[in-house]
């Protein structure tokens, strides 16, 4: 799992004191295994895993495309994780491939009513996708993530590298979801609204 790699270039002084702030803080909690406490990431793991998940699902549709593949059925789609399958049709969406508008349509109709309606709204996007220019689809999309974009219950804490400060990992920050995976931010909103502030 990444996370655990994750305070490597500190020394175990260091890392201790930001553990104690995170447990205090409730965004962390130490779990014992066998006589080591274990920090676990709680979230952190789900919200990598659901991005991965959505990404297979991706990458399954785009080989079935390729090989001239017509899925049987999409019930494969139906009763998985919401968050998961959002954002997948995020994913989706993000390619702004119409190539997979067969799929959306013969997907749709076996959804549930809030699912379908996310479908049907892809499926209309990606066929204005075209006629869209940069900013207005990078707008588009930026609406969408807050829809398709489920935030999870917990916060994914992230240290800064910058200033070495916790931060909350904002999961409608849409840029940071590209197509070979998740990409956390390396610096809180602050450090990085300092760093553009230098650079105007
Ligand atoms: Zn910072």
């Amino acid at each position: 799992m990444p996370a655990y790699g994750f305070y490597r270039e500190l020394t175990m002084e260091q890392t201790m004191e930001k553990v104690d702030v995170l447990i205090e803080a409730g965004y962390l909690k130490t779990e014992l295994s066998g006589k080591l406490p274990m920090i676990v990431f709680i979230v952190y793991g789900w919200t990598v895993q659901r991005e991965r998940r959505a990404e297979e699902l991706l990458r399954e549709w785009e080989n079935w495309l390729d090989q001239g593949i017509t899925p049987v059925s999409m019930e494969y789609l139906k009763d998985r994780n919401r968050g998961m399958i959002l954002m997948f049709l995020f994913k989706v969406l993000c390619s702004g491939d119409r190539k997979y508008i067969p799929f959306l349509q013969q997907w749709q109709p076996i959804e549930f009513r809030k699912v379908q309606a996310e479908i049907r709204q892809v499926i209309a996007d990606l066929n204005e996708c075209e006629r869209l220019g940069e900013m207005e689809w990078h707008e588009l999309l930026r609406e969408r993530a807050q829809s398709l974009i489920v935030r999870s219950r917990d916060p994914v804490i992230l240290m800064c590298q910058e200033c070495d400060g916790p931060f909350v990992f904002d999961h409608l920050d849409f840029s940071c979801y590209r197509a070979d995976g998740i990409y956390f931010p390396e610096k809180c909103g602050h450090c990085r609204n300092t760093e553009d502030g230098i650079r105007e």
